[in-house]
């Protein structure tokens, strides 16, 4: 039975640079028995390399070709609308090393593309060059539209806060390829090599990673671990098909069926877990 795992990173495998206990083992457990996967971010700043440094220093070692960010959706998704083009960006090394790995040149005059991307760098003067390419033709691209994303030190403005300033001010929208965008969620899917029915997406965003995984035909799993709490399931529309409170506990989950999709119709328990006798009472 073949299946696989596109699973979001922050909320589900770390808080900020704080590990969340028993995502370590799973990835571990997915390594061991081959299961594929790939690490599925709406960050653009960083590159697959830095992503994968990043896990190692917590304890998870993955290879670069396990990562799949917005900024490398983006740069493909550009290259194949329009091979060898011209970029003005507003972001950092991961969308600027994934445009260029691409074929694109990144350019301060006349673009055929303004991308927008998480960064520390905006200011109003890329803003202000940026809204006047736009003006004169340049179209608008966002890799993602998350309105903010949280810090150790609490919220912080997404890439969609940026690209909203940039739409106001004129008058255009962007196309968005992030999560839950069915361009990355398909690219992610066949970076994994298989079927929409074997793939499973894994995330605590419900407008991201659940969306995304609904509106493809995922499998979708919600853990409880990042920014949704069981409460706030009721103010959507959709839900996932498998909610749990952490990796921790899907591993358990996949333990009782030694690691076959129980999500799949077909697949029991292999052993039941439940004690067989009754607790021995001691002789009073
Ligand atoms: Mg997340």
């Amino acid at each position: 039975m073949v299946y696989g795992f596109l699973i979001d990173m922050d909320g589900v495998i770390y808080r900020g640079s704080e590990l969340i206990p028993g995502s370590d083992r799973f990835i571990h457990e997915l390594r061991t028995r081959n299961i594929p996967f790939r690490f599925l971010t709406n960050n653009s700043q960083r590159t697959r390399r830095d992503v994968a440094a990043k896990l190692s220093r917590m304890g998870i070692e993955v290879e670069e070709e396990h990562i799949f960010t917005c900024a490398m959706a983006t740069a493909r998704f550009l290259a194949q609308q329009k091979p060898n083009g011209t970029a003005f960006v507003i972001g950092e090394g991961g969308l600027l090393t994934a445009l260029h790995e691409n074929g694109y040149a990144v350019v301060d005059h006349d673009p055929d593309y303004v991308v927008v991307g998480e960064g520390r760098t905006f200011n109003l003067e890329l803003v202000e060059a940026a809204v006047r390419m736009i003006m004169r033709g340049a179209k608008l691209i966002a890799t993602n539209l998350d309105p903010n994303c949280p810090t150790q030190s609490g919220l912080r403005p997404g890439c969609g806060a940026m690209v909203a300033m940039l739409e106001t001010a004129t008058g255009t929208k962007a196309f968005s390829v992030g999560k839950p965008s069915p361009v990355m969620m398909r690219a992610a899917r066949k970076e994994l090599g298989l079927t929409t029915d074997e793939t499973v997406m894994i995330g605590d965003t419900m407008e991201t990673d659940i969306l995304g995984g609904v509106q493809l035909g995922f499998h979708t799993v919600l853990v409880l671990s990042g920014g949704t709490s069981k409460e706030d399931l009721d103010g959507y529309t959709y839900r996932p098909k498998i909610v749990v409170e952490s990796l921790a506990e899907l591993a358990e989950m996949m333990e009782r069926t030694d690691w076959r999709p129980f999500w799949q119709p077909g697949v029991t328990p292999k052993r039941d877990l439940r004690p067989t006798r009754p607790p021995a009472v001691l002789p009073s």
